[in-house]
């Protein structure tokens, strides 16, 4: 699970973004903190970036490495 402090820095989005999935070695759509579908590890990534490799970590299941988006981070000055 990914925490904060101030309400103010992030806001909640119903973007298209945060439903799809990467495999290892997929390239990072977007700069910012993924979960792994399979066993909820967290990592933060930068866009342009490759996933981590398939031998990142291990299930304990045959269950595949996924991505997902958690929180994006907003490049743009605001
Ligand atoms: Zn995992």
């Amino acid at each position: 699970m990914a925490y904060y402090k101030y309400d103010q820095y992030l806001q909640k989005s119903n973007s298209d973004a945060y439903d799809l999935t990467y495999g290892p070695g997929a390239t990072v759509p977007h700069s910012g903190i993924y979960r792994c579908q399979g066993c909820g590890r967290e990592i933060a990534s930068n866009k342009g970036d490759p996933f981590p490799p398939q031998n990142h970590h291990q299930h304990a299941t045959s269950q595949p490495i996924k991505w997902r988006l958690a929180v994006y981070a907003d490049p743009s000055l605001k």
